[in-house]
């Protein structure tokens, strides 16, 4: 049990340590862009808060705020929680998702709401055909539709600044990854980080295994 413990520990130390050493480079940036998105609001029933893909960016930007508002005593289970996605797979309609770890089902609440990445804010966005991924999102202001061009360049912009990896031989580069990934990248290093990829959160995830398809055919 001791040794569990410890190991948890210096997982976790190297987590913090990997994103206070980052510093705060392009969280303005981030913070900007996510401020000029169309504001919603939903049912908030959480079916789509599962494993969430994200930039390197936007998982500093994580880190570093859950560190200024949480408690150690509060913060260490929370991202030990977060690596152990095999301990967080259910039943979402007719398929098992990884949750997201930071949707507490109880409460309801998004533990990291003010931070939470791009992919959940244009979720249920407006499209430029009057369509919605999910119909119960509403617009708090005058809707507003966010056109495919528009969500690429602020994507791009993102991309620009985050790390990039290899998924396949033919991948020209990969920055968009689980959160859980991340946390694998800073707490035992990039490759092992990808070997978990590929051989466990892509079979755990039907969405990843369709993308995994996809860029094994490129
Ligand atoms: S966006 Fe839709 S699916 Fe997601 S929590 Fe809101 S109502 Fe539920
Ligand atoms: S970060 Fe928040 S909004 Fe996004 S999937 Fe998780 S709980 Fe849902």
């Amino acid at each position: 049990m001791a040794s569990v413990d410890k190991r948890g520990s210096t997982f976790f130390q190297r987590i913090l340590e990997a994103s206070l050493g980052y510093g705060t480079f392009g969280l303005d940036l981030l913070d900007a862009l996510h401020e000029r998105l169309p504001k919603t609001s939903c049912n908030n029933c959480g079916k789509c808060c599962n494993s969430i893909s994200i930039f390197s960016l936007e998982y500093h930007r994580i880190i570093r705020d859950l560190m200024t508002r949480l408690p150690v005593a509060r913060l260490k289970p929370l991202l030990l929680r977060a690596l152990r996605f095999d301990q967080r797979l259910a039943a979402v309609g007719k398929e098992d998702r990884i949750r997201c770890v930071f949707r507490d089902d109880e409460t309801k609440v998004c533990l990291i709401h003010p931070t939470r990445p791009f992919a959940c804010r244009i979720f249920g966005l407006l499209k430029e055909d009057g369509t919605r991924e999910c119909p119960n999102v509403r617009d708090v202001n005058a809707p507003r539709t966010l056109s495919a061009g528009e969500i690429e360049s602020r994507q791009t912009k993102i991309f620009e600044v985050s790390e990039t990896f290899q998924v396949n031989p033919a991948d020209p580069g990969t920055a968009f990854f689980p959160f859980e990934f991340w946390l694998y990248r800073f707490s035992l290093g990039s490759e092992k980080a990808l070997e978990i990829y590929r051989e466990i959160l892509v079979p755990s995830s039907t969405p990843l295994t369709n993308l995994w398809a996809v860029n094994q055919k490129m």
